[in-house]
């Protein structure tokens, strides 16, 4: 079968093979084929080696598709399901999952190295223990998130990530409270989705930042109420909160100086909620007299910063009652021999989302 690999850490440009076969079937797993997957950033920040994964490696973890074969065991799902790939599944066991905060189970990680992938040359591995960007995946049952029969495998898979995590940072993470002052550092798929988030919760104003002006201009029609550059930040802090700094500003980068931009664009007692995924090597400095003095709290967000499944099955609730855009996340569309086009508008900033049809 078909999928793009990426052969060592810090090329650019993917290869699309058609000798990769999905290794790793058995009981507990299932194989399954992918029909949709998003390219989200943090496939490029692991192909540039700032989020850690082995390589030679398929990326790709925001996916969707049909279920074709089940192992002995598996009850919850059966050929021809239509499901989400979940690149972080819950074990449901440990105490992070009984506390119900699956998005820090750890459990989705014990077979990080274990090649997901296999081809003449050797094995590969798959991003995030996923790698859609491949016609077969086999993952675990519990990575294979049934979805009702309306929901499009495109939308489907923007569930798988992109959305859950920017949703959730507004809605789980910050809790944003109606009538308060947003910003949001960062308007691609992910920073658009914590945008509605926002307005779902009836944030007065929302600031869009992000130097790319269709990123801008896309914010604006997802309920941003203004949309500036980084270096119209300031200005716009003033105008809105008087100078005295956003009630939450959402973080959706993933680097130390965005990070620190948005710490001090946040009001003495505000929410400064962390969403960007950053590299172990790059350090958020903070001094321990503001730290203390300005009682800024800070709110790091995984996947969501919520309970996964429970996530999912709210956003497609939202997105049925059409209070929530999905279909407008989507700006390009290519199959999988266009995944370095994919790449180019993801780098461009051109895309919010870039749907890689398999
Ligand atoms: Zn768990
Ligand atoms: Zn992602």
């Amino acid at each position: 079968m078909r999928a793009a690999v990426l052969q060592e850490i810090g090329q650019d440009k993917l290869e699309v093979l058609d000798d990769v076969e999905a290794v790793g079937f058995g009981p507990g797993r299932v194989r399954v084929r992918i029909r949709a997957t998003g390219l989200c950033h943090s496939d490029l920040s692991a192909m540039g080696g700032v989020l850690p994964q082995p390589a030679p490696f398929v990326p790709g973890h925001e996916g969707a598709g049909e279920i074709l074969e089940v192992g002995e065991g598996v009850t919850r799902v059966k050929p021809g399901d239509r499901v989400v790939v979940c690149w972080l599944p819950a074990c449901g066991a440990c105490p992070a999952c009984r506390r119900g905060q699956t998005e820090l189970c750890l459990a989705g990680f014990m077979n990080a190295g274990t090649p997901n992938f296999r081809r003449p040359g050797g094995d590969l591995f798959g991003f995030a223990g996923t790698g859609t960007f491949a016609e077969q995946v086999v993952v675990d049952a519990g990575c294979a998130v049934p979805i009702p029969d309306d929901v499009p495998f495109d939308i489907a898979a923007l569930i798988g990530c992109g959305v859950t995590t920017g949703l959730g940072a507004a809605l789980n993470t910050a809790d944003v409270e109606a009538g308060s002052s947003v910003a949001v550092i960062g308007c691609g798929g992910v920073g658009i989705s914590a945008i509605q988030g926002a307005r779902l919760k009836g944030a007065a104003e929302i600031v869009a930042v992000d130097p790319v002006l269709s990123r801008r201009e896309a914010a604006l029609r997802f309920g941003a109420t203004k949309a500036v550059s980084p270096d119209e930040l300031a200005g716009a802090k003033q105008l809105v909160t008087g100078g005295e700094g956003f009630d939450y500003v959402f973080e959706v980068v993933g680097r130390s100086a965005t990070a620190r931009t948005a710490y001090e664009n946040t009001r003495r007692g505000g929410t400064l909620v962390v969403v960007g995924a950053g590299a172990m090597d790059d350090f958020l400095q903070l001094n321990m007299f503001e730290l203390f003095f300005d009682e800024k709290r800070i709110l790091p967000s995984m996947y969501g910063g919520g309970d996964v499944l429970r996530s999912y099955e709210r956003t497609i609730a939202l997105w049925r009652a059409g209070r929530i855009d999905l279909e407008g996340l989507i700006t390009h569309r290519v199959p999988l021999a266009g995944i370095n086009e994919a790449l180019d508008q993801m780098r461009t900033g051109t895309a919010l989302r870039t749907c890689i049809e398999i």
